[in-house]
């Protein structure tokens, strides 16, 4: 069981948080777990697979093939890495300083390649790159010190991000000027000593981000906070230079994580809604790659499960489309239906300063009749960080589904669409106006549909 309570912002420091937690009161819940529908590691490959391909369809004609895509940390989140920039068919070298985390991903075939020497590593991926050969290779080094090889023969690669745990120095960042045994020594007897390291080594890492940023590479933010803790440090431009994001690209383009689960158990059941999907929506090539690889790469975890992302309207479309296959027995048994807190509506930062969305989301999704609306903290940072917003709705094959799912799917994504064009962003705007979304339409839309 759960528990995934509120607290009242500035009340809970660390010590307060975990006498919460002892007593049963409070827990730390992460974002992507505390989704009411947990569907393990796929759903992070399928949003670092839809990043890559934001990119790719932003720079490089809708595919990573022929190009390097340098990046750190194999740990729960990032092992998603190497597979989701194959699966956009580039070349992915990622330095990780713990063994057993090469191993473990070159088993679960997420990972192609381990190689311990760097310059070898290079060589490899770069023979790779010119063949548009995709492939993933993990070098058991440090990112300093992968990076700084690259820096020294002038290699830049074509994008560059990070997803070591930086956000916590002490537990998730490997120093760069010491050996891993004695890092690992260090930790436990001089934590304080060690964190000054680790922050040593955060700053390096940026700085030399940032100079293959200044050679051209594409060079992004992926959450782990890398940025702030150098500057923190003293490195005063450690924010130049960085796209902060991309997720809010495809929001602005009404795209939207889209998760579904068979209560059957029985995989063939996702099998016959993953051909509904590819049918309905053949023009969405990007989802279309996914599906095809997720169908082939993706071993499922408790209940059969998929995650794609779909546009404004294919998710009412597609829920719909699931309701009748229970209705008319295709499936064995009701399907589930969510998204994770990736909705653009349902979550608010300490960036956003305010939480009216994902209290706004929550709200209309409990006037729409989904089966479970959450609303809760996470914190990477701190535990007073943010505020989420989840949903999910059970096709059961009724007309009473039918009506409901149609409301949830149109008006949960629709808070995704307002919030971003609200606050003024331009390509919302753009995206919002080219599928006759203006926000006055969206409100009436919403009223409309649900019940006084
Ligand atoms: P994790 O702690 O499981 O893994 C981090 C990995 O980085 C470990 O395997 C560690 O050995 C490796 N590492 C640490 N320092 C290194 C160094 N200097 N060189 C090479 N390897 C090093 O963390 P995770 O769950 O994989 O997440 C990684 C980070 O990304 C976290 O900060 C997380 O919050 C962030 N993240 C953010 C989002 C988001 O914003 N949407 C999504 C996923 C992950």
């Amino acid at each position: 069981m759960r528990q995934n309570s509120q607290h009242v912002s500035g009340s809970v420091n660390w010590d307060h948080f975990d006498e919460l937690g002892k007593k049963g009161l409070m827990m730390y819940d992460q974002m992507t777990p505390a989704a009411p529908i947990y569907i393990i590691s796929q759903a992070i490959v399928q949003e670092t697979y839809e990043i890559y391909a934001t990119i790719a369809a932003q720079y490089f004609k809708n595919t990573l093939k022929g190009t390097l895509n340098v990046t750190a940390g194999l740990g729960d989140m990032g092992g998603a890495q190497p597979l989701s920039i194959t699966m956009n068919e580039g070349v992915a070298l990622i330095a990780e300083v713990e063994e057993e985390l090469i191993n473990k991903r070159v088993s679960s075939r997420y990972l192609d390649l381990k190689i311990t020497d760097i310059d070898k590593a290079i060589d490899q991926a770069l023979e790779a790159k010119a063949a548009d050969k995709a492939i993933s290779i993990g070098v058991l080094c440090n990112a300093v010190h992968l990076l700084e090889h690259m820096v020294a023969r002038n290699v830049v690669p074509d994008t560059l991000t990070d997803q070591t745990s930086a956000h916590d120095p002490l537990i998730g960042y490997w120093p760069h000027e010491m050996s891993y045994e004695f890092a690992k020594k260090l930790r436990v007897e001089n934590p304080k000593q060690y964190t000054l390291c680790a922050d040593n080594s955060i700053y390096r890492h940026v700085e030399l981000m940032l100079e293959l940023q200044r050679k051209g590479s594409i060079t992004f933010d992926y959450g782990n906070n890398i940025r702030a803790r150098a500057k923190e440090r003293g490195l005063k431009n450690a924010f130049d230079g960085f796209v902060p994001d991309y997720t809010h690209t495809l929001f602005g383009q009404d795209k939207g994580p889209f998760r579904w689960l068979a209560l059957s158990g029985n995989p063939n059941d996702i099998a016959a809604t993953d051909e509904l999907i590819i049918n309905m929506f053949p023009e969405n090539k990007s989802m279309l790659r996914w599906m095809k690889m997720a169908k082939e790469k993706i071993t499922f975890h408790g209940l059969p499960s998929r995650i794609c992302w779909l546009g404004q309207g294919e998710r009412e479309e597609a829920g719909l489309a699931f309701n009748e296959l229970v209705r008319t027995g295709k499936v064995k048994a009701p399907i589930v239906i969510g998204r994770d807190y990736l909705n653009s509506g349902s979550a608010a930062g300490s960036s956003s300063h305010g939480s009216d969305w994902p209290i706004l989301n929550a709200l209309v999704n409990i006037a729409c009749g989904a089966s479970w609306v959450s609303l809760h903290y996470h914190g990477t940072v701190n535990a007073d960080n943010s505020t989420l917003a989840g949903m999910v709705i059970v096709a059961d094959g009724t007309n009473d589904a039918a009506l409901r799912l149609s409301r949830i799917l149109r008006n949960d994504p629709y808070t995704g669409v307002m919030r971003p064009v609200d606050s003024g962003n331009k390509i919302p705007q753009r995206a919002a106006r080219e599928n006759n979304l203006e926000l006055n339409f969206i409100f009436n839309r919403l009223a409309s549909t649900v019940e006084p």
